[in-house]
């Protein structure tokens, strides 16, 4: 083929209505036979492949459907199943795989983490010393399926062996080189494999080399894929990698494959510097990713067809591929069901499927003469433009504000140790104060009520009164339990961030924009696709009331800029931290009016601050700043008595200390129970100086712990922190909990915090 090819490099699993989803809660419910279920999935993923093909797709991606995830796939692939679970070797069950991901009643599922910097999370693969085997080629089996099913040619696409080493856990660093060895026969069988069946190309993911790499791992690429080049020198392997540039240029594209995959979306420009400085080897072919693969924002053919034609200065057009930046798993899957949307917005908006449309336009384009697409530019142009040029991305207001951000104090008025001493003496708190993170159960009622207002079952004043005899209720068990500082419970908000956006100017939400989250978990973020500002108080009716029952401070409770910014998707016309400072400006409104309102604790959330870090080390340092200055934009210009709390959790906070520092919180609770006490140590060498509250027991389950786990947990803490600066709290917030079992947790964490205080 002598022509432009468009390629794609992975789809969403989920199905257009989430029948994915649905398909494995009700199997794993019971409700759904194995061959029924198989039988639906197959369908959710032919029709994946049959919709390509008809968008003209060139190189469809094959084998990177998942039933769960794709990491956790290919672990199994290679029979790696955890000693805990059954296994007597041969090809993993489909009953062990779901074990391994969700855990059984006696062995707990596998741990799961972050892919890269997105919000996907992968089963971390255990290594302890099990030896790999190939126990199933699943490649080659998707390739057939499609080609005898479909007729599609597909391209087998593949997690590589030096990623997934990376990946996974249960192995000294010194052996790195050693395990990846292990893998490479296997990999060398996979592709020999896919060779003798006649497939031409196969795509090796190695997302690992978009990280700060070291020359060893360097050397390790070179040897492994040298194997895999003598093993099968026949099939054509593209080694893709993604979310960012590559750091080592030269080398990888020195390596023994006949294609590579470079961003040319999210690698700030330096893919496309070294591909004009370096040049491109001409026995290659390059997998241009030039579709944003991670946002749902319609592209600019007309930017787009220029950085093709840029690329292809360099790169002959018969060896071009175009293609995402990425696997599109991290978009929603189509923007056509969508109903509700401003049209303008819609026109704007590119999911998935748009998304291989516009790649299937600029392939076309770049072979054909760029006035052979000369409407789809044109559209593409209006419907920005159009966009641009509306009132909701330009608004006066907001946007004088931001180029006066210097007349915005930044900083509280006095330094800690003074606010501590008149927050002492306001609150007049006991030591060691006990508290909560801020929800309380979201029971079938809470949800049942809210769904038939929404409906208009439910009047405006009815669900309000509702809601506040959920306030009061939950305020009484407060008083009764003996906290110290209550919360109203958050019974308004189905989730931290949607509650504010649909409060906020700058917001829209989509019918069916879901994406994969983990496992059969999506989630569905908000669009902020227009100037963030404020509107009306967001919190303070409920909180106000919650206060009016008690004597006991009542905390405020706010989502952060940052974890409302990292968990959308962000408009891209302007840079991700203006939007921060946007939506940290309109917090400080909702602080101040708080405030105003006789709140004096305000808990400004940020679970997601350490998400957003940059995948390259070197660029963390200005995140950091940018996160840190927009959290205290938000939060600095109370008085001193008022008393800000932060919350953050799932995430390991160890490396990011200083920078929680700097956000000059009054008082931070965290999250400890998976840390395994390391952060403990982190904070003793950091020796933090403010209030704190390490989460003493762990919420996600609904065991109800004991006086001692408490006790101990308190203790521990307690040998390296301050009691004067010292909370009790749990881990995080108690939404999904039952009403039972959340009464008795914390009438256990209340008595641990009396006895502990007698002791002191
Ligand atoms: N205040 C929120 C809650 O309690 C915090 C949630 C979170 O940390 N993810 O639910
Ligand atoms: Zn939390």
């Amino acid at each position: 083929m002598n022509r432009v090819r468009s390629s794609n490099v992975g789809y969403p699993r989920i199905g257009e209505k989430r029948e994915w989803k649905k398909a494995l809660e009700q199997f794993w419910a019971g409700k759904l036979e194995k061959k029924a279920f198989l039988q639906q999935i197959e369908e959710i993923r032919l029709s994946s492949l049959q919709k390509q093909k008809e968008q003209g797709i060139d190189l469809i991606p094959v084998g990177d459907f998942s039933l769960y995830d794709h990491v956790l796939d290919t672990a199994v692939m290679f029979g790696l199943v955890p000693t805990r679970f059954e296994y007597s070797g041969g090809k993993v069950s489909l009953e062990t795989y779901f074990d391994i991901a969700r855990g059984t009643n006696g062995a707990v599922a596998s741990e799961m983490t972050k892919w890269f910097n997105t919000n996907y999370h992968y089963i971390v693969p255990e290594l302890n010393g099990v030896v790999p085997a190939l126990v199933e080629n699943r490649p080659l089996q998707f390739y057939k399926e499609a080609k005898q099913k479909l007729d599609i040619d597909g391209k087998p696409v593949i997690l590589g062996p030096v990623t997934f080493v990376k990946l996974s856990k249960g192995y000294e660093a010194s052996e790195f080189k050693t395990i990846v060895n292990q893998f490479v026969p296997l990999y060398a069988a996979i592709l020999r494999e896919l060779q003798e069946e006649g497939v031409n190309w196969v795509q090796i993911d190695e997302p690992i080399l978009a990280k700060t790499i070291s020359e060893e791992e360097l050397a390790v690429f070179n040897d492994v894929y040298q194997q895999l080049h003598r093993a099968a020198p026949n099939v054509k392997v593209i080694l893709q990698t993604y979310f960012e540039s590559i750091d080592h240029y030269e080398e990888v594209i020195s390596l023994p494959v006949q294609g590579i995959g470079l961003d040319f979306v999210h690698d700030h420009g330096q893919n496309l510097t070294a591909l004009k400085t370096y040049g491109f080897p001409k026995d290659k072919v390059l997998a241009a990713g030039i579709i944003d693969g991670r946002n749902i924002w319609r592209a600019n053919l007309d930017e787009k067809y220029s950085l093709l034609e840029e690329i292809a200065e360099v790169v002959s057009k018969d060896r071009l591929i175009v293609q995402p930046s990425s696997s599109l798993l991290h978009v929603p899957i189509t923007v056509k069901n969508e109903e509700t949307l401003d049209e303008l917005l819609k026109e704007a908006l590119s999911f998935a499927d748009e998304k291989l449309e516009e790649t299937v336009i600029l392939a076309k384009g770049l072979q054909d003469g760029k006035e052979t697409i000369q409407n789809e530019i044109a559209a593409s142009t209006k419907a920005i433009q159009a966009l641009n040029h509306s009132a909701s991305r330009n608004h006066t207001q907001v946007q004088e504000a931001i180029q006066n951000l210097n007349t915005y104090r930044a900083e509280r008025e006095a330094a800690f140790h003074v606010r501590q001493e008149v927050q002492e003496e306001m609150f007049q708190l006991p030591l060691l104060p006990t508290t909560t993170i801020g929800s309380f159960p979201q029971t079938q009622e809470v949800r049942k009520q809210r769904l038939n207002w929404r409906k208009g079952e439910l009047t405006d004043a009815k669900y309000e009164e509702y809601i506040k005899a959920e306030i009061k209720k939950w305020i009484e068990i407060q008083e009764e339990l003996g906290l110290d500082v209550l919360v109203h419970g958050e019974f308004e908000r189905t989730d931290m961030v949607e509650y504010f956006g649909e409060k906020l100017a700058g917001f829209q939400f989509t019918q069916f924009g879901w994406v994969q989250s983990y496992g059969s978990r999506c989630v569905k973020p908000p669009l902020i696709y227009g100037d963030v500002s404020y509107q009306e108080p967001m919190t303070v009716k409920e909180t106000e009331y919650a206060q009016s029952l008690t004597t006991k401070p009542v905390k405020g409770m706010l989502t952060g800029p940052i974890t409302i910014l990292n968990w959308s998707f962000v408009r891209d016309d302007i840079s991700r931290y203006e939007v921060a400072n946007q939506i940290a400006l309109a917090l400080r409104k909702e602080v101040e009016t708080l405030e105003e309102n006789g709140i004096c604790m305000i808990q400004v959330d940020e679970p997601a601050i350490r998400e957003g870090l940059p995948l390259k080390q070197e660029k963390w340092e200005s995140y950091l700043n940018a996160a840190v200055y927009a959290f205290k934009l938000a939060t600095t210009s109370v008085q001193n008595e008022t008393q800000i709390h932060t919350h953050m959790c799932y995430s390991d906070f160890k490396e990011i200390i200083d920078a929680i520092t700097a956000l000059d919180a009054d008082v931070i609770s965290i999250e400890t129970s998976r840390s395994h006490g390391e952060l403990i140590h982190a904070f003793e060498e950091n020796t933090y100086s403010k209030g704190i509250g390490l989460g003493v027991y762990d919420i996600h389950s609904p065991r109800v712990p004991t006086l001692e786990e408490i006790t101990r947990n308190i203790d521990r803490a307690l040998q390296v922190l301050n009691p004067k600066l010292f909370w009790i709290n749990p881990d995080c917030g108690l939404k999904t909990r039952g009403m039972d079992e959340t009464v008795a947790a914390l009438a256990v964490m209340v008595e641990a915090a009396e006895q502990t205080r007698e002791r002191l």
